[in-house]
């Protein structure tokens, strides 16, 4: 290693970045001293640089330790497209690789070595690491280290042993939230010595939070309109349950509206499908649980519309971080219910430890504080994460006078077909087309997904968002100046360099990108298809890949708009009687009193059934559920 390293050369040469983010350089030399060392920095702050690149200088292995397989295959996939030899070991993957990659790892033929901590943990794997020429540790997510932190891992407690087994050797922890408390903990647990600390400011001065207290017939026609505003830009919708997941995806489309839904229950291979979907470009809408976007990065997102309070602040802080648009504001946006808290209750409720379900209690307090006060949200999360701030006001959330366009008005919604014609841009939107044109852009991101896909990696691995962007608006006509593009280093450069050029040859030439083919999903239509077809609840939900429950709601929705009749066969007549003698007695307004009051082998769903032909018949629906939120 040359006493002192040209860094930026070096960052260059590899990432085709200009220059260091910010603490990015100073955390750098703190690991090629052999520092201990502790970074807390935001999200999308640029941590994996920090302990990759001192990986190129020092002549040795990096192990980093991450609880993300998918990330960590992603992230040496990335580094080997940048020419550095990265490898993931996990116990996943059969035994003989598992033997060839560890064989390899201790002739020293990767500089980054990933492993899942229970890997780590296996006890044949001290011996190996220890014939490993190691450089240091760097432990990624190292909240979850603490109990008090939000996604405790009781796996990484073990992680303590490293610096017993290793003691010589550097160890730094990485996080993007942790509280006070937790960053003690990080510290204790993992033994660090006299550690050096980076704590970024948790001051996110381009995301706009804006926070609103819905009534439920509101909320999804608020969603609708916050989507079509954000007009090309991706939005990244987060809701509680997966049965919300389904609903939220199908009300969208029947709205006009693509979205791709995820959650922890899909078959990884659906999930993965959906991931790439969104994060190509080919769908702009995502909607998912709390499962989606642990190590997501896109650089694009325009807003991140929560239909809950989540269930902490810090996981509120990572969730609205994911919206990012290199340097322009980006929306953060709360749409929470007073009844939000009956589903903390039920989550909380499963949780077994009495000690974890109190914490689980007191960070929804803070959540719900935040939600309901009149300070600064910008301020109130930076207190969260003990750091004082100094301004008064930041024009950049609700309290301080920030509100988005389409949360100021009630929602109205448009029907489908006025929105097909819908194609007008708005004020914002013109001003982001100004550059670049919307036909190279989307013929650019036909090439980026045609090459990633012959090279079954992730879109983003080929190039990311912003050097796209950046091509759009200064298309490169040499090498030379495709070099001038983030991103673009030595490596990349021989790998896509000529293709690059060639694609914006046969652009200029006249080659477009394949005009998509207008899909208009409707989802309750296509359950009225199926229906008709004489397919059971099971069968179309199977079919429409969607959740039993999901296809029964569609069912009673249609039933109650006299667009389906309730067929005898769908519950037994004793079933149906009992159910009718209780909305005699209770009402047909809610349906919780109604399931309380009859015995438990009673679903919600036959409930459900039943008083949608009974509101059908008896009242006239009091309001169409589409125009309630209008
Ligand atoms: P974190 O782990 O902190 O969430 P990442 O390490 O994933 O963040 O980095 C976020 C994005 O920023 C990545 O696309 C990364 O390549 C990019 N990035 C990191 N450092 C720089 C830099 N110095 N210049 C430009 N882009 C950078």
């Amino acid at each position: 290693m040359p006493a002192t390293p040209d860094l930026s050369a070096i960052l260059r040469q590899y990432w085709g970045y200009d220059s260091f983010r910010p603490l990015q350089e100073r955390i750098i030399h703190s690991l090629l001293g052999g520092h201990d060392t502790c970074v807390v920095m935001p999200t999308g702050g640029g941590k994996s640089l920090c302990y990759q690149l001192p990986a190129v200088l020092l002549n040795q292995t990096v192990i980093v330790i991450s609880p993300l397989i998918a990330l960590m295959q992603d992230q040496a996939t990335q580094l080997g497209q940048i020419g550095i030899p990265a490898a993931v070991l996990n116990s996943t993957q059969p035994q003989s690789e598992q033997a060839a990659l560890m064989s390899k790892a201790r002739a020293g033929e990767y500089r980054l070595l990933y492993l899942s901590p229970e890997r780590l943990l296996r006890p044949d794997t001290v011996g190996w690491l220890q014939g490993v020429p190691l450089a240091l540790f760097a432990i990624d997510e190292a909240h979850c280290i603490s109990e008090w932190g939000h996604e405790f891992r009781p796996e990484y407690r073990q992680l303590s042993w490293l610096r017993t087994s290793f003691p010589a050797k550097p160890i730094a922890a990485f996080t993007a939230s942790a509280t006070r408390r937790v960053r003690h903990d990080i510290l204790n647990q993992l033994h660090l010595h006299d550690p050096h600390k980076y704590i970024a400011s948790f001051h996110r001065a381009n995301l706009r939070y804006a926070v609103n207290l819905c009534e439920p017939n509101t909320q999804l026609g608020l969603l609708v309109r916050g989507i079509r505003h954000y007009g090309d830009g991706n939005v990244l919708v987060y809701v509680p349950t997966i049965a919300r997941v389904d609903e939220t995806v199908d009300f969208l489309a029947e709205h006009g509206i693509a979205a791709v839904p995820y959650h922890g229950q899909m078959d990884p291979n659906t999930r993965r499908t959906n991931q790439e979907v969104w994060m190509s470009d080919e769908c702009r809408v995502m909607v998912g649980t709390i499962a989606f976007g642990l190590g997501i990065n896109k650089a694009a997102v325009r807003a991140v519309i929560h239909l809950s309070l989540p269930k902490s602040i810090e996981q509120y802080y990572q969730e609205a971080g994911r919206a990012r648009r290199d340097g322009l504001p980006a929306d953060c946006v709360l749409l929470w219910q007073t009844r939000d808290s009956g589903l903390l209750a039920y989550f909380a409720g499963q949780i077994q430890d009495p000690a974890e379900r109190e914490r689980a209690w007191e960070r929804y307090r803070i959540i719900r504080e935040f939600a309901e006060s009149n300070e600064c949200r910008h301020k109130r999360i930076c207190r969260h994460f003990g750091e004082n701030t100094k301004w008064d006001r930041c024009d950049a959330c609700d309290v301080c006078g920030y509100h988005p366009a389409w949360l100021a008005a009630p929602a109205r919604l448009e029907p489908v077909q006025a929105k097909a014609a819908t194609v007008a841009i708005d004020t914002a939107r013109s001003a982001e087309w100004a550059f670049g044109s919307p036909e190279l852009r989307d013929y650019l991101r036909e090439w980026r997904r045609n090459t990633a896909h012959q090279q079954n990696v992730s879109a983003f691995i080929i190039m990311y968002h912003t050097s796209l962007e950046e091509i759009c608006q200064k298309p490169p006509t040499s090498l030379a100046e495709l070099r001038r593009i983030t991103g673009f280093g030595d490596r990349k450069i021989s790998l896509y360099g000529d293709r690059i050029l060639e694609a914006l040859r046969k652009f200029r030439e006249g080659a477009r990108a394949t005009p998509a083919p207008q899909k208009k999903v409707m989802p309750a239509q296509e359950t009225k298809r199926l229906l008709a077809e004489g397919k059971t609840f099971e069968q179309i939900a199977a079919a429409r890949g969607r959740q039993l429950r999901t296809v029964i709601g569609n069912v009673a929705d249609l039933v109650e708009q006299g667009e389906v009749e309730f067929q005898s066969t769908w519950l037994s007549p004793e079933k149906q009687s009992v159910i009718e003698a209780a909305c005699a007695r209770i009402g047909l307004q809610w349906l919780k009193p109604i399931k309380d009051a009859l015995p438990e082998e009673i679903t919600y769903d036959e409930i459900r059934l039943v008083v949608a032909r009974l509101r059908r018949k008896h009242i006239a629906p009091e309001v169409d559920r589409k125009e309630a939120i209008s």
